[in-house]
Formats: structure tokens, C-alpha cells, sequence
């Protein structure tokens, strides 16, 4: 699932290639899966974005957004792409992946394509951003907030605190694997209750987001080049390393959960806490 690092770079490469770019040609494919684009304007998907020109890209929280202009209307395309959804940079001649739902042509030559293994991602073409399911609510972005205003966003919340972390009403752009990044580097049980943190702690999980946040960034921006489709992740500490030495401590990482919900951390470096499951 692409998180803050990677849509942030994500939107540095498209501000770079796509924006001033008119979309030639729109074309949406179902392979065998309902359709990802819920058109909020009542035109049709196609014709309404058809010959507008992309005046801006932008991200905010978990969403990529598109700042679509034509002569007598402006729209947006919020793409929230959650746990398989990709946008890639591709020429017509390159080989379309399984699963691509839209191919957009656009005047300078380059195809901007949405691939989505499992459909999971929501297209939303509105013109009121306000109306994207999910994207009004959203809190703050992680690096506009003070320590103050994060300990004052934190205290109504009293579960455990990656349950807090990945909550885009808290603070926006932030998932699973970034929350086990964050606590691992804030040196913080996943399963603390908010409610046991000490001023300290706290103090520390919010360095520690910032700061992951801002290495995981340069990191993604080194090694995704524009091959935005991607999900450079080999750099993390413990997200999905399981067993792995601990890079701090050598204790090998701990798992809990399966599939897409599972927690990674080190119990040395992160004690305390109950152990669901064990
Ligand atoms: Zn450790």
C-alpha cells in the first residue's frame, strides 16, 4: 500500500513529466472487475476529462490528486490508490501490465496508466474535493503539525497506538508499514494504549514520525526513479522482516497478524504491551 513516501514521490515525478500535458485520448478497461471510477460530476468519465489539460498534481494524505482544466470547467481526479493500486508512466509501445483499468494519451507522448491487481483503489472525478468519501475528514499533514498540536490531536484517542497512527483522521498519509517503522524508531510497543504513553514517549513517537517520514522519502525518491508503479520498501527496519535481525539489537523481528494487517517490531527494542495471540 502506498503511504506518505512513496505518493509523495509519486507526485514529484508526475509534477515533473505530466503536468501542462493534455489528455489526448482516455480509455478505461474492465478486466473482469468492477470499475474503479466513481464519477461524482455526472458526465461521463471519459468525456469529461477527454482534451483537459493536467494544471496540477498534488497529494494529500493517501490521495493523488489531478487539477484538471478545460476552457469552461475545471475538475479533479482524486485517486486513492489503498493497497493495490499503481499509477505508472509508460510509452504507447510499452507492454500494458495485467490488471491496467485506464490508459490516458496525453499531448507530450508519455500514457499516464492505473493498474490495480485486486481493484481495490477508488478513481473519484468531482469537482468538489469535499465530496471524496474518506478525504474531508482527513487530520493534518504529519509535517504541519507542532509537538503541541500532536499531543492535543492524540489525547482523545485512548486504544493502541498504532491503531491511532494509521488513522487518516488523526494524522493523513500514514499506513501500516510506516506505523511499524515510526514505533519501531520511536522505540515503542505497537500495542501500548495510548493512554499508558508517557510525555516522553510521546515526544519521541512524534520525532520519530517526522523523521521516518522524511528518510523513508529520500530514499524512495533515490531508488523509484520514475518507475512510479513501484514500491521500494527493502530499506525498512522491521515492516515485513520478519525474523530478520533487529537492525538496533540483533533480536530477531517479531510478527504479529497475517496477511495485510500484520504488525512487525522488536521486543527488545519495544517491550511491554500485550501480546495479542501469543
Ligand atoms: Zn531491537
Amino acid at each position: 500500500m502506498p503511504e506518505l513516501p512513496e505518493l509523495e514521490v509519486v507526485c514529484e515525478v508526475l509534477q515533473r513529466r505530466v503536468v501542462g500535458h493534455t489528455l489526448d485520448a482516455v480509455n478505461l478497461f474492465q478486466p473482469g472487475a468492477a470499475i474503479v471510477v466513481r464519477d461524482l460530476t455526472a458526465s461521463r468519465f471519459d468525456v469529461a476529462v477527454a482534451s483537459a489539460t493536467i494544471d496540477a498534481v498534488s497529494r494529500r494524505g493517501k490521495f493523488v490528486i489531478f487539477s484538471l482544466v478545460k476552457p469552461y470547467a475545471s475538475v479533479y481526479l482524486a485517486i486513492n490508490p489503498k493497497l493495490t493500486g499503481r499509477l505508472q508512466l509508460a510509452t504507447p509501445a510499452d507492454k500494458k501490465l495485467p490488471k491496467t483499468h485506464l490508459i490516458c494519451s496525453l499531448s507530450g507522448g508519455l500514457e499516464l496508466r492505473y493498474v490495480d491487481q485486486k481493484t481495490m483503489g477508488q478513481l473519484y472525478l468531482t469537482s468538489d474535493l469535499s465530496q471524496v468519501p474518506d478525504y474531508a475528514g482527513l487530520g493534518p499533514e504529519p509535517f504541519d503539525v507542532s509537538l503541541d498540536q500532536f499531543r492535543e490531536r492524540l489525547h482523545p484517542y485512548r486504544g493502541e497506538i498504532k491503531g491511532v497512527l494509521v488513522r487518516g483522521e488523526f494524522i493523513a498519509g500514514i499506513g501500516n508499514a510506516y506505523a511499524d517503522e515510526i514505533l519501531w524508531a520511536a522505540k515503542i510497543h505497537p500495542y501500548r494504549k495510548r493512554t499508558a504513553l508517557t510525555a516522553d514517549e510521546i515526544e519521541r513517537l512524534y520525532h520519530a514520525m517526522q523523521s521516518t517520514l522524511r528518510d523513508a522519502t529520500d530514499k524512495v525518491r533515490a531508488e523509484m526513479g520514475e518507475a512510479i508503479h513501484r514500491e521500494p520498501r527493502d530499506f525498512l527496519n522491521v515492516h515485513m522482516k520478519s525474523d530478520e535481525p533487529c537492525p538496533r539489537c540483533g533480536t530477531p523481528i517479531s510478527l504479529i497478524g497475517a496477511n495485510q494487517r500484520i504488525t512487525n517490531f522488536c521486543r527488545s527494542c519495544q517491550p511491554g504491551g500485550l501480546i495479542k495471540g501469543m
